[in-house]
C-alpha cells in the first residue's frame, strides 16, 4: 500500500467512524428528566412515555413520596378541574395559548384513560367521582408503574447545565444526564411543600428571571379583632382594595380568631400587596340598598331588627362598630364592614404560590424555554395562578399536556439538539 492509499483509507476510516458516532448519538434512548413529582410532572411524565415507549422518562422528587400535595388538594377531595375554565379566571391573558390545547375533551380523555371516574358540583368544580384525592394519586401512581417510568424521590436537584444534553446536579452530588428537562418543581405553598429556593436558583442560573414569591388563596389577618365572631361562615358579596386596584368576589367568609378566611377571602387574597394598603370590604348584604335595609331596620329597634337578619355572634360586633346611633349609619356598616388586611396567612396555610417564572419567557404555545433549547417549565413554578375552583390543578394538568405533545412531536420528528 502507497502513501496515498494509506491516507485515503485513514481519512475513510475516520469519516466512517464519525458517522458511526452521530448514528450512534441519535439512535441512543433519548432520557426526558422531569424534576418534580407533583401534579404536573407525574401526569407530564405518563403521558409522554405513553407516546415514545422507548425513551427513558425519570421522575426526580426531593420528598419522600410522589403527588403529597395532590392528597391536600379540595380537603382530601381534589377538585381537579371546573367547567367554566376561561383565562380570565387566571392572572394573565397568556395561558390562553395553554388553555385551548386542553378543553374539556382533552382533559376527559385524559383521566378517562387514567381510569379516574369525574363528577361536576353544582358550582362546576370537578372532583373524582370517589371524592378522593388519593383515588387521583393512586391511578398516577399505578400508571407510572405499568409504563416503567423510573422514580428517584429523596432527591433534590439543585444545579442544571445544559450544554450537548443536560448535566443534572444533586444536592448529595449524584450526576444524571438527560436529552430534554421538564422543569415542573411547583412553588412553595402547602403544609410539608418543604419551601426551598433550590429550583428557582436553577431556573435563575439558566437565564430566567423570577417574579416576586408570595403567598395565594390564603386567609389573610386583620388588624381589627375578630376573636368574639371567629367560626362564624357567611355568604357575603366581598371587594378588596389594594391601592387604586379593586377587585370584588362573592362567597363564603370565614371568621378566625385573627383575621378573615373562606373561599371569598382565598379569591381575593390573590390580590393582597403586602407593600399597599389594603383592605377588604364585606356586604352583608348584597340584594338590598342602603335605603332598603334602613327602611327594613326601622320596622323594629335596632338590636331586635339586627337579630332578625343577622347571626347572633355578629349583632355585638356591628353594634361595637357605631359610632352614632342613626339606622343610615348601620345600614351603610352593613354594606361595607371594612377589615384592613396587615398580612396573609403565610405559605404554609396558602394553596398557591404567586410569581415565578414570567409566562413571557417560554414559548407560550408549548412551555419551552425561550432561553434553554428542550427544556420546558411547567405548573406552578411559572408565573401563573388561578382564583378558588380547580383552575389551579387544571392548568399543572394543562401545561403538563402541551409540553409532553411538543417533547413527543420533537422526538418522533428526531430533531437534534
Ligand atoms: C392545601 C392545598 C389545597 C389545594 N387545593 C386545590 C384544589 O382543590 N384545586 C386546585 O386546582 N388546586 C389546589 N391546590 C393547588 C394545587 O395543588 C397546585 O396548584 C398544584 O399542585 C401545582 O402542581 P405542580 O406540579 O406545579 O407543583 P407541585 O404539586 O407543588 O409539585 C412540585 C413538586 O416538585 C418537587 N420539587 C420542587 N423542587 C424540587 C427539586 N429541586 N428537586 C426535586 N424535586 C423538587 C416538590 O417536592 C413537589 O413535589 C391546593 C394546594 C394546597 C397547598
Amino acid at each position: 500500500m502507497n502513501v496515498q492509499h494509506f491516507v485515503l483509507s485513514f481519512f475513510l476510516i475516520l469519516v466512517y467512524n464519525k458517522l458511526m458516532v452521530k448514528k450512534m448519538q441519535e439512535e441512543k434512548k433519548k432520557t426526558i428528566a422531569i424534576i418534580g413529582g407533583g401534579a404536573s410532572g407525574l401526569l407530564c411524565s405518563i403521558l409522554i412515555k405513553k407516546a415514545l415507549k422507548d425513551v427513558s422518562v425519570v421522575v426526580f422528587e426531593r420528598q419522600a413520596r410522589i403527588g403529597k400535595k395532590i392528597l391536600q388538594t379540595g380537603n382530601g377531595k381534589c377538585n381537579l378541574s371546573n367547567q367554566n375554565i376561561h383565562w380570565n379566571c387566571y392572572n394573565t391573558w397568556g395561558v390562553d395559548g395553554v388553555l385551548q390545547q386542553f378543553s374539556f375533551k382533552e382533559f376527559s380523555e385524559v383521566f378517562s384513560d387514567l381510569g379516574v371516574w369525574l363528577t361536576t358540583d353544582s358550582e362546576g368544580r370537578i372532583y373524582p367521582y370517589s371524592y378522593r384525592a388519593q383515588t387521583v394519586l393512586d391511578a398516577l401512581v399505578r400508571e407510572i408503574e405499568e409504563l416503567g417510568i423510573e422514580v428517584i424521590t429523596d432527591i433534590t436537584i439543585s444545579e442544571i447545565k445544559a450544554l450537548d444534553d443536560f448535566s443534572i446536579y444533586a444536592t448529595d452530588f449524584r450526576l444524571y444526564h438527560a436529552d430534554y428537562v421538564i422543569m415542573a418543581t411547583g412553588g412553595l405553598a402547602g403544609i410539608g411543600a418543604s419551601p426551598s429556593q433550590e429550583s428557582y436558583d436553577i431556573l435563575k442560573s439558566l437565564g430566567h428571571s423570577i417574579l416576586p414569591l408570595s403567598s395565594g388563596l390564603c386567609a389573610l389577618k386583620t388588624k381589627e379583632k375578630t376573636k368574639s365572631i371567629s367560626g362564624l361562615r357567611m355568604k357575603v358579596k366581598a371587594s378588596i382594595w389594594a391601592g387604586e386596584h379593586q377587585e370584588t368576589s362573592s362567597g363564603e367568609v370565614l371568621f378566625k380568631e385573627d383575621g378573615l378566611s373562606g373561599i371569598v377571602i382565598f379569591d381575593l387574597s390573590r390580590f393582597y400587596q403586602k407593600k399597599k394598603h389594603c383592605t377588604i370590604e364585606l356586604d352583608f348584604f348584597p340584594t338590598y340598598t342602603v335605603e332598603e335595609i334602613e327602611q327594613k331596620l326601622s320596622l323594629r329597634p335596632l338590636k331586635e331588627a339586627l337579630l332578625g337578619c343577622l347571626p347572633k355572634m355578629l349583632v355585638q360586633d356591628v353594634l361595637s362598630r357605631l359610632k352614632g346611633n342613626t339606622l343610615k349609619e348601620v345600614s351603610s356598616l352593613l354594606k361595607h364592614y371594612t377589615y384592613t388586611i396587615v398580612d396573609s396567612y403565610g405559605f404554609l396555610h396558602a394553596q398557591i404560590t404567586l410569581g415565578g417564572v414570567p409566562l413571557e419567557e417560554v414559548n407560550p404555545f408549548t412551555l419551552e424555554s425561550l432561553y434553554v433549547p428542550k427544556m420546558y417549565i411547567i405548573g406552578e413554578a411559572l408565573d401563573v395562578d388561578g382564583k378558588c375552583g380547580g383552575y389551579n390543578l387544571h392548568f399543572a394538568w394543562a401545561s403538563a399536556y402541551v409540553a409532553g405533545k411538543n417533547i413527543v412531536e420533537k422526538i418522533k420528528k428526531g430533531e437534534k439538539r
